[in-house]
């Protein structure tokens, strides 16, 4: 079986087998990426794969997996990026609003 070089941020470069090593060739290429447990620390390590990398490791017996990026993945947003205060008071008015409960209960059919 194909040794497959790596590198872990926290370990530095570390050793993999094939059957380590998850690819995700996407239908956008720049989303396309590879990634592994780490045999040392256990952290995933996830990197981005780009068409070199993609063909090395399916030359070292990586099976790619394609997906298909949601069309709203590459939307472009625009406005202000969410900050961690942004999404704690989302989640104090979900616990503070009874709306989104009354919208959930199934509506009655005569
Ligand atoms: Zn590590």
């Amino acid at each position: 079986m194909t040794t497959i070089k790596a590198s872990c941020h926290s370990c530095g470069e570390i050793e993999l087998t094939s059957d380590d090593v998850s690819l995700r060739v996407a239908s956008h290429a720049p989303l396309s990426y590879y990634q592994f447990t780490c045999p040392t620390c256990h952290d995933l390590v996830r990197k981005p794969a780009d068409d070199h990398i993609v063909s090395l490791l399916m030359s070292g017996g990586v099976r790619a997996e394609v997906w298909q990026v949601p069309a709203e993945a590459l939307e472009t947003k625009g406005g202000p990026e969410i900050t961690y205060d942004d999404l704690l008071d989302f989640v104090i008015q979900l616990g503070n609003d009874d709306l989104l409960a009354a919208r959930a209960v199934p509506v009655q059919h005569r």
